[in-house]
């Protein structure tokens, strides 16, 4: 049997399928869905979606990029946590034998084991509109957890956009960034005003996708150690990154420690954590995790 060709992604079929089934939205929920036909288009594309694929989506909603999904890949994985939209998605998807609907909280999902029953733990792609307010927890737990990946193509706030794909010297540039660089090279696929959803967000929304990385850019010795003294040279904003590594408690690096690190590395004892590319985050790890006089967050 042929997969049908999607039916929602515009205004009226939206407001058809809230009306039928008295939908309220749950702003808790960061519900926003899409109804521009061209944007869910540009998503799929952009995702590189083949019959080859196994897509997982995160926040499938009332189901409408659900189904273009299902048209372009070879099976879905759709994890939705209000069950008030259960039902509407046993409606709207049930042409789509190729779509699997889980009602739980994407957050507490054991994606590895996902990939592996469904893709014989091959790299799958994930694909989503998120809800705005867990947009960092889901992308840093899919990469932490180290769940297989091809790529994962997002929207997400324009903002949160730009974080992700700036380097040292901008205001937009930190945690996130340097994170999202370690596991993947970020490229903007469009800029999607908010129109093109109901309700209406506040703010603007871009599409970005997340290639992975077969094997980091960097060597860290240590990720989680690495990892600590980014977020730990940037709790702190304004002050030097010798300071902001002295004044995190769970580091335990002293000062004499950090600047000998900086002065190994001809960078200044003075500078910011806003100036260290990855590369030099990497190296100031190793070099940190070499001195010895650090606590227990190292392992
Ligand atoms: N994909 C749909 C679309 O584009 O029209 C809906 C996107 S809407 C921005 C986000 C969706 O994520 C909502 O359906 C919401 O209920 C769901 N959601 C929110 N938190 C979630 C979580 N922790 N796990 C799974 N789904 C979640």
């Amino acid at each position: 049997m042929n997969t049908p060709v999607p039916s929602l992604g515009n205004p009226q079929s939206t407001i058809e399928v809230l009306n039928k089934y008295q939908f309220v939205f749950q702003k808790k929920f960061g519900q926003n869905f899409l109804i521009d036909p061209h944007v869910l288009d540009k998503i799929i594309r952009s995702a590189g979606i083949t019959k080859e694929d196994f897509v997982i989506e995160i926040g499938p909603g009332i189901g409408t990029m659900t189904q273009y999904l299902a048209a372009a890949a070879r099976e879905v994985t759709a994890i939705e946590i209000d069950k008030a939209l259960i039902p509407v998605l046993e409606d709207t998807l049930a042409g789509y034998k190729n779509v699997t609907v889980l009602n739980e909280d994407a957050l507490k999902v054991d994606l590895c084991r996902l990939v592996q029953e469904k893709n014989g733990g091959r790299p799958a792609k994930v694909v989503a509109n998120l809800p705005y307010y867990i947009t960092t927890p889901i992308i840093m737990g899919l990469f932490e957890s180290h769940v297989p990946l091809e790529s994962v193509t997002v929207m997400v706030q324009k903002e949160v956009a730009d974080r992700m794909k700036t380097g040292p010297g901008s205001k937009d540039y930190g945690a996130l960034s340097l994170a999202v660089q370690y596991y993947a090279r970020p490229e903007l696929a469009a800029n999607v005003p908010p129109n093109c959803f109901m309700p209406r967000p506040k703010v603007g929304s871009a599409v970005i996708r997340l290639v992975c990385h077969e094997k980091p850019p960097v060597q860290a010795d240590n990720e989680a150690w690495m990892f600590a003294i980014i977020r730990a040279s940037f709790n702190q904003r304004r002050k030097t990154l010798v300071n902001g590594l002295n004044n995190a408690p769970n580091l335990k690096i002293s000062k004499e420690a950090a600047s000998a690190a900086l002065e190994d590395m001809g960078l200044s004892a003075g500078i910011r954590g806003e100036a260290l590319t990855l590369e030099q985050f990497a190296r100031l790890s190793n070099l940190l995790g070499k001195s010895g006089d650090f606590g227990k967050e190292r392992t």
